[in-house]
């Protein structure tokens, strides 16, 4: 059989190398380490962790990651079979020694009869007798590389920085504070004038934010990574330094906007937010790209009227990344739609972190040998953990069109906000409330994924 080539020896490209050999395809495999190296890596090992030795929660009943580590051990995956055989203590966590663990994923892809590894760069796009190819080259694509995607992808279709404002699960937004309402009420394309979620500040309110925002704790940059700052995405303590004004004239302008709790009081400022997937789950805080660490966030941005008990799928962010606009540019099978045959998978598609990477990199490997071997495509059920991240990565993202020249698209790990959402099962016959009622939610999310994620997979189910 003709070969299947992956560009990237990372823990995307090694995943989808396995999936596809593992499925009696033959492989090439290209990783530019030790020929070239990337500002993060240090080894010429595959698979190399560049930064923590944690694949984060393992918990499968009740953490989206730990789910996503089940489908993935399901589905045979050479990462998570590494990382299980070289674990060390972490509580509920999966940590790995990390030399242990890209040693053994490189002997097991090194030693497997239908992969050959090709140490070399590749810096161009693939030429046209390569019929079935996986791009894995992740958030550190070599320069040449990324020139060339860039090329067939169109500028504003490759990000070198993401720019990731924090997303709030809907269901833990205090609507008896916040309101539904588009400013001017503005009803664009495909807008009801309701499309925003507003929370209202007063004088006092915003004056406690921005020093809290001044006075919070940031990450510094990476000295390699730069200082990526352009006006119109600058983080909002960066925006706050410039003045107390600034912000109240920026993200947190309250013009055209009317707290429909209290009509008669005029908010001094309003932090909005926009729905951020189709399913309506999610929604992300318009403008907050930040700096500020993780703890900070969550201390901080509760301080905001209406968000006082806020859950985040995701904290905000600012790191060099390069990454593809993939729900414009991909199909649901993570093939380029203007080059079938021609897939991403990895941290370049926008999924983050060591296991989503891996997960679509398996994805990508599945699919590309059903090609190669005559079989249908079969993506996963969008229930499951692998196809609710896919689901996030080609479709089920919302684009916005209200700001033009604005990309909505960011990097996202797996959260429970992506999953269609499930009723609330009731105990014993009484509905259950707060945290029992969140537990049982992720329980039942979590057993209709691994039961549709085995049918999916042909494995039996009982
Ligand atoms: P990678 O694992 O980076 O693999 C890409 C591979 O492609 C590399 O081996 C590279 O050498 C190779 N390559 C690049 N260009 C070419 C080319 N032109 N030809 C041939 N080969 C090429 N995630 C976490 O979960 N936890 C963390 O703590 C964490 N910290 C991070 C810190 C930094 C500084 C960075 C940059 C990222 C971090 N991430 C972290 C994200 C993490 O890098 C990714 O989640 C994961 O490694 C992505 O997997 P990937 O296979 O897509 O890319």
């Amino acid at each position: 059989k003709t070969p299947i080539h992956v560009i990237g020896g990372g823990l995307a490209g090694s995943e989808a190398a396995w999936a596809a050999a593992e499925a009696g395809v033959p492989v090439i495999l290209h990783e530019m380490r030790p020929l070239r190296g990337t500002d993060a890596h240090k080894t010429d090992s595959l698979a190399e962790l560049v930064c923590s030795n944690s694949f984060r929660s393992d918990d499968a009943e009740t953490n989206a990651v730990g789910l996503l580590h089940a489908e993935m051990r399901l589905a045979g995956s050479l990462v998570m079979r590494a990382g299980d055989a070289h674990q060390v203590p972490a509580g509920g966590a999966l940590a790995v020694d990390r030399e242990g663990f890209s040693r053994a994923v490189t002997q097991a892809i090194e030693s497997h009869p239908l992969i050959t590894v090709v140490r070399e760069e590749i810096t161009g796009l693939p030429p046209a007798e390569w019929d079935q190819v996986i791009i894995a080259t992740g958030p550190l694509t070599s320069p040449a590389l990324a020139e060339a995607i860039r090329a067939e992808t169109g500028s504003e279709a490759l990000a070198f920085f993401d720019a990731i404002a924090p997303i709030v699960h809907f269901d833990t937004i205090n609507m008896d504070v916040a309101w539904f309402q588009s400013r001017y009420d503005k009803t664009g394309p495909g807008g009801t004038g309701k499309d925003y979620i507003n929370c209202p500040m007063n004088k006092e309110q915003y004056e406690s934010f921005v020093q809290a925002l001044l006075e919070g704790e940031k990450t510094a940059f990476k000295e390699w990574e730069g200082t990526p700052y352009f006006d119109g995405c600058l983080p909002i303590e960066v925006m706050a330094e410039r003045g107390p004004e600034t912000l109240r004239h920026g993200p947190m302008k309250p013009m055209g906007l009317t707290n429909a709790h209290k009509p008669d009081e005029k908010p001094y400022a309003v932090v909005q937010l926009r729905q951020d997937n189709a399913l309506g789950t999610l929604y992300n805080m318009v403008g907050f790209q930040t700096k500020l660490k993780y703890g900070e966030q969550v201390r901080i941005f509760r301080m905001i009227p209406g968000l006082e008990n806020a859950e985040f799928a995701r904290l905000g962010g600012l790191h060099r990344n390069t990454y593809i606009n993939s729900p414009a540019l991909l199909d649901g099978t993570l093939q380029l739609k203007s080059r079938p045959g021609l897939r991403f998978a990895g941290q370049i598609t926008g999924c983050e972190g060591y296991v989503e990477s891996a997960a679509m990199g398996l994805i990508a490997g599945r699919f590309a040998a059903a090609e190669r071997l005559g079989r249908p495509v079969s993506p996963p059920p969008p229930t499951t953990a692998f196809g609710a991240l896919l689901n996030h990565i080609t479709g089920g993202h919302i684009l916005a069109d209200d700001e033009p020249g604005k990309r909505s698209f960011q990097p996202m790990n797996i959260n429970f906000g992506l999953f269609p959402p499930v009723e609330t099962p009731k105990a014993e016959g009484k509905r259950l409330r707060g945290k029992e009622k969140s537990l049982a939610k992720k329980r039942a999310i979590t057993a209709r994924a691994l039961a549709d994620c085995r049918r999916w997979l042909g494995l039996e189910t009982r």
